[in-house]
C-alpha cells in the first residue's frame, strides 16, 4: 500500500457566500499547495476579500466547504484556525496593549512555546525593537501593518492570509515584506494573498486566480494564462487582466 498524499494546505470546494440578492463567492473550488504562493487578483467588488474572510473563518460560507491542512473549518473551527493566521489590509490592534503585549497575548492564546526569545526575534526583524513598549497609538500605519505581521507569525502557521498586504508600507519595509513571504513559502508555508498591486502579484505568486462576480475568469501562473490565449504569451499580468475583465472593471 502506498502513503497517502498529503491534504494540501487549503482546499476549498464549492464555496459559496450570500449577501441577500448578491452573491460574493460563486461555487468556488480552489486548493492551495505548501509552500506555493497564490495571488487573488480581481476588480472592486470581485469577491477577494470575502474570500480570504471565510478561509480565516470570519465569514460563514452559505454552501460549500473550506479544510486547512485537511481540517474542516466547520466541524474543527479551533483546529483549523490554528493552522493558519490573517492579516487583513487594516490591522485590528486593541488601544491599550502595548505591541509587546500583543504579541504575549497571541502566544498565550495559541500556546507558543518559548513565546518571550521568538517575540523578541520577530520584532527585531520586523524593526519594531524599539517600539515594544508603544501603544497602537504611537505606531505608524506601516508599524501597526508590521505587528500584525509579528502576531500572525508568532505561531507558525501553515497558511498565511494576506489581503493588500503592502498597504502602508514603506519602500524598504515592502521588500522586506516581500522576502519574508518568499522565505516563509521556501520554508513550506502556503500563502493566498489579495492584492491589486498587480506587479507585486507577478512578482510574488506561483499562481494567479482572476476572480469576477465570485466566479474563477483565469487561474494558472502567468506562463499558464499565457498559454491560454496565444495573444497573452510575453504580456504583464495587467495586460491580461485588463484583456480579461476589460477597461471598466468595476463590479456592479
Ligand atoms: P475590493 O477590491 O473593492 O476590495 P473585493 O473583491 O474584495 O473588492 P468583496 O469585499 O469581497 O470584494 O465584496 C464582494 C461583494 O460582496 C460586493 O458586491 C460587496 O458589496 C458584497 N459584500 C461584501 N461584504 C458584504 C457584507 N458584509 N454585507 C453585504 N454585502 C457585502
Amino acid at each position: 500500500m502506498t502513503d497517502a498524499a498529503p491534504p494540501p494546505t487549503l482546499a476549498l470546494s464549492g464555496v459559496t457566500k450570500r449577501y441577500g440578492s448578491v452573491t460574493a463567492i460563486d461555487a468556488l473550488d480552489l486548493t492551495v499547495a505548501a509552500g506555493e504562493v497564490l495571488g487573488l487578483v480581481g476588480p472592486n467588488g470581485a469577491g477577494k476579500t470575502t474570500t480570504l474572510r471565510a478561509i480565516a473563518g470570519i465569514v460563514r460560507p452559505s454552501a460549500g466547504r473550506i479544510a486547512i491542512a485537511g481540517v474542516d473549518l466547520a466541524t474543527h473551527p479551533v483546529d483549523a484556525k490554528r493552522r493558519l493566521a490573517f492579516i487583513p489590509d487594516e490591522p485590528h490592534l486593541f488601544d491599550y496593549l502595548t505591541v509587546r503585549e500583543h504579541c504575549r497575548f497571541v502566544a498565550r492564546l495559541y500556546d507558543v512555546a518559548d513565546a518571550e526569545p521568538r517575540i523578541d526575534a520577530l520584532l527585531d526583524e520586523l524593526e519594531l525593537g524599539a517600539k515594544r513598549d508603544a501603544l497602537p497609538g504611537e505606531l505608524s500605519r506601516g508599524m501597526k501593518q508590521k505587528l500584525a505581521v509579528a502576531c500572525a507569525l508568532l505561531h507558525d502557521p501553515a497558511l498565511l492570509v494576506l489581503d493588500e498586504p503592502l498597504t502602508g508600507l514603506d519602500p524598504v519595509a515592502i521588500r522586506r515584506m516581500k522576502g519574508l513571504v518568499r522565505a516563509l513559502a521556501a520554508r513550506g508555508t502556503a500563502v493566498i494573498l489579495s492584492s491589486h498591486l498587480l506587479t507585486l502579484v507577478e512578482e510574488l505568486c506561483d499562481r494567479v486566480l482572476l476572480l469576477r462576480s465570485g466566479r474563477p475568469v483565469a487561474i494558472g501562473s502567468l506562463a499558464e494564462l499565457g498559454a491560454l490565449r496565444p495573444e497573452f504569451a510575453g504580456r504583464s499580468l495587467e495586460d491580461v487582466f485588463i484583456a480579461l475583465v476589460g477597461e471598466d472593471a468595476t463590479e456592479r
